[in-house]
């Protein structure tokens, strides 16, 4: 069971926490349109952040250079947001690793807006308590920004379906004959004729030999 460190279920209306990674304190930027704040800075990710087969992961370092704009309605955010995601290649499971940087352009609407009175409280990001929580648009933005297919390498040619060997580091034309084992165990008992071939080559070359030794 995850155990929440500080006791407070997230719910609609509950207070933010200022201190947390991904809110912003919209304080120092009054609320005079125009006014304009640049937040840039390096926080920790609270959570594992992207898909399922690759994400930033809990901890991992998001490079947050953003612009705060106090509007009429509310405040715009603005700007980019870094951050390494590591995953696995969904054709050979090697891991991998790759910059994700995602651009947002978010208006946290004021509570007394017009904008917060007439659109449904689910379509739209709010300032609550001063503060703006941005946790939810970055983890969209950013499951929008990683593929849903990582891949190591455009041709990545995967796994082998007979033996699982990954492609990439198995010898040139790997494949497996479709022989029945019986048939296989009979093949190499009794030897290929190519094998054969060789040593009549070198009887006529010993014969020819002691055909000299002979006029001697
Ligand atoms: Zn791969
Ligand atoms: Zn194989």
């Amino acid at each position: 069971m995850a155990v929440n460190r500080s006791g407070a279920r997230r719910k609609r209306g509950t207070h933010l926490d200022a201190s947390a990674p991904l809110v912003l304190d919209t304080r120092e930027l009054g609320r005079r349109p125009g006014s304009m704040r640049i937040v840039q800075r390096v926080v920790s990710a609270p959570s594992r952040t992207g898909l399922d087969l690759i994400a930033i992961p809990a901890g991992g370092e998001l490079e947050l250079d953003l612009r705060m704009e106090s509007v009429v309605e509310g405040v715009l955010v603005s700007g980019t947001i870094r951050g390494q995601a590591g995953g696995e290649c969904s054709r050979c499971l090697q891991p991998l690793g790759q910059t994700v940087q995602v651009q947002l352009t978010e208006l946290y609407a004021y509570p007394d807006s017009a904008t917060e009175r007439t659109t449904e409280s689910d379509e739209v990001r709010r300032v609550t308590d001063d503060l703006i929580d941005l946790t939810e648009a970055v983890t969209d933005a950013v499951a929008l920004e990683l593929p849903l297919q990582p891949l190591c390498a455009e041709d990545c040619a995967g796994l082998c379906a007979e033996c699982g060997v990954r492609i990439a580091i198995a010898e040139p034309g790997h494949g497996h004959e479709t022989m029945d084992p019986r048939w296989a165990a009979l093949s190499a008992k009794f030897g290929g004729p190519s094998t054969q071939d060789p040593s009549t080559t070198n009887n006529s070359t010993a014969s020819g030999a002691f055909t000299d030794v002979e006029e001697k």
